[in-house]
């Protein structure tokens, strides 16, 4: 299944730039794919189309998924929460019962190695932390699309390393359709079944390639 179609998508905001011009792309279940590119060449902006966040000035945006996780640049989490209940937030909105939606949020918290900080507020975690519970969030849903935006940018290296590996080995284990914004071309090449590379203003994409080496499925 494609779980994402942009067909020809052209994006004019009201102020009168246009952030998107003739944008066609496309990603199957158990496809992750990297967008790169310049600042400005409308990244962000295609993923918020993908997201239905906000509406195509012309072409179309079909999205095939029951469930759709968004992972944004600045993490947004329900301050009056622990990151434990923050986490759990997408199991009690489907009435998942408590014990089974508490395991499954601290699974997903330890595997971005937030284990021992459950309780915590998210003004109590640092600002990588508080992108982690935001991670731990997107990936308890066990979405069909997941959407990234920079989800890595702000945190250290070590940290970004370990989340990349381990981003990298979930997405082998769960088939879901990813689209993933980066600066980074490494970052792109090493997590990504194919790399988008877009540019210019409007934003076109340039170039669709695919990493044959990609690391095995199973
Ligand atoms: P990127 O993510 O690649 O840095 P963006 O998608 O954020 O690029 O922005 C693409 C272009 O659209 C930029 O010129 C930006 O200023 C413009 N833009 C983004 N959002 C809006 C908006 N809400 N209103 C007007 N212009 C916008
Ligand atoms: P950054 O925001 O700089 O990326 P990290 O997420 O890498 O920060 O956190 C750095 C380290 O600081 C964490 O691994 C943790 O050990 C420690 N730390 C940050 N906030 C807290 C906190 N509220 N309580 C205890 N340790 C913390």
């Amino acid at each position: 299944t494609r779980t994402l179609v942009l067909d020809d998508v052209t994006k004019a905001f009201p102020t009168g730039t246009v952030a998107l011009e003739e944008v066609s792309l496309s990603v199957s279940a158990g496809e992750f794919v990297s967008v790169v590119g310049p600042s400005g060449c409308g990244k962000s902006t295609l993923l918020r189309l993908a997201s239905g966040l906000d509406e195509v000035s012309g072409g179309d945006v079909e999205v095939n998924a029951t469930s759709t996780s968004y992972v944004f640049q600045e993490p947004t989490l329900l301050e009056w929460r622990s990151a434990l209940r923050n986490v759990e937030l997408v199991g009690e909105l489907r009435g998942v019962p408590k014990l089974e939606r508490r395991r499954r949020a601290r699974e997903a918290l330890d595997l971005v190695g937030l284990s021992g900080f459950e309780k915590q507020h998210p003004r109590q975690l640092s600002g990588g932390m508080r992108m982690r519970v935001s991670i731990a969030r997107a990936l308890v849903a066990e979405p069909d699309l997941a959407l990234f935006d920079e989800p890595f940018g702000a945190l250290d290296e070590i940290t970004r390393l370990r989340m990349q590996t381990e981003l990298q080995s979930l997405f082998a284990l769960k088939s879901f359709a990813g689209l993933f914004i980066t600066h980074s071309v490494s970052e792109a090449v090493y997590l990504s079944t194919r790399v988008v590379v877009m540019s210019g203003r409007p934003g076109r994409v340039v170039a669709d390639i695919p990493v044959p080496w990609g690391y095995p499925r199973t």
